[in-house]
């Protein structure tokens, strides 16, 4: 039978779509392309590999359901730390989890250090570069996404980009303080990370499965690494072509 506590329940993916016109890397997309030089990978494509597992994206192309949205592997993914709320630990926790998912996915990552901005809503400006992905901490009363047993919410935000595909350029992550508390983190430090991998993966563009052998099953009951689909899934995203 199963047993329902706060930490069963992990996230809900929150993803929001921003279609812009005119975005800066669509310029300097442009730009390489008329000096000869094509975009280049900060880190290698990861290996895709079929061992049975099940994954779900998170958003697809318009008009193709087979092509997911994903982030340009040709740029990093910057990123920046809330520390309101931080658990001991916290941000152990979010390096460890940072530095796995980009190993899954080939995807290069940036810190751009430490912000007061709060990750929902964050994302798109009309004007200038996408803001970085935030991540925080927080409690229910500000992100009633996190009531009751979710212990995290994450997602990116996509736009169009100059090849006309949509791209993700921006995200956010809240992790819940009742869940995160120092307690949790020091007691059951593998789980607690587990969760900020689970919203990574949901940032680079996974969503759930109906399958608790893989980390996007919904409720974590003691999963904590990649199962296969997982790496499946991670590994499709960060080999898209870039641009
Ligand atoms: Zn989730």
């Amino acid at each position: 039978m199963p047993r329902r506590t706060w930490m069963t329940v992990i996230a809900t993916v929150a993803v929001m779509v921003a279609i812009l016109a005119f975005h800066p890397s669509d310029q300097f997309a442009t730009v390489r392309r008329a000096i000869g030089l094509g975009a280049q990978r900060p880190l290698p494509a990861p290996t895709v590999v079929r061992a049975g597992g099940t994954f779900s994206y998170a958003m697809t192309q318009p008009g193709d359901d087979s092509e997911p949205v994903g982030w340009d592997p040709c740029e990093e993914i910057r990123y920046r730390v809330n520390p309101s709320g931080e658990p001991q630990g916290g941000r152990a926790l979010i390096d460890r989890a940072i530095a796995r998912i980009s190993d899954a996915t080939g995807l290069a990552f940036e810190d751009e250090g430490d912000t007061d901005k709060r990750p929902f809503p964050g994302g798109v400006k009309l004007f200038g570069r996408a803001d970085p992905v935030i991540i925080g901490w927080a409690e229910a009363a500000e992100y009633p996404d996190l009531a009751d047993q979710v212990a995290g919410v994450g997602g990116a935000i996509a736009e169009r980009g100059g090849g006309g595909s949509l791209h993700f350029v921006s995200g956010g992550i809240v992790l819940d303080v009742e869940a995160f508390t120092d307690a949790a983190v020091a007691q059951q430090p593998r789980v607690m990370e587990a969760i900020v991998l689970h919203e990574l993966a949901h940032v680079v563009g996974l969503a759930h499965v109906n399958e608790p052998m893989e980390l996007m099953f919904a409720d974590n009951s003691g999963q904590v690494g990649f199962g296969p689909g997982d790496l499946e899934g991670l590994a499709r995203l960060g080999s898209l072509p870039c641009g």
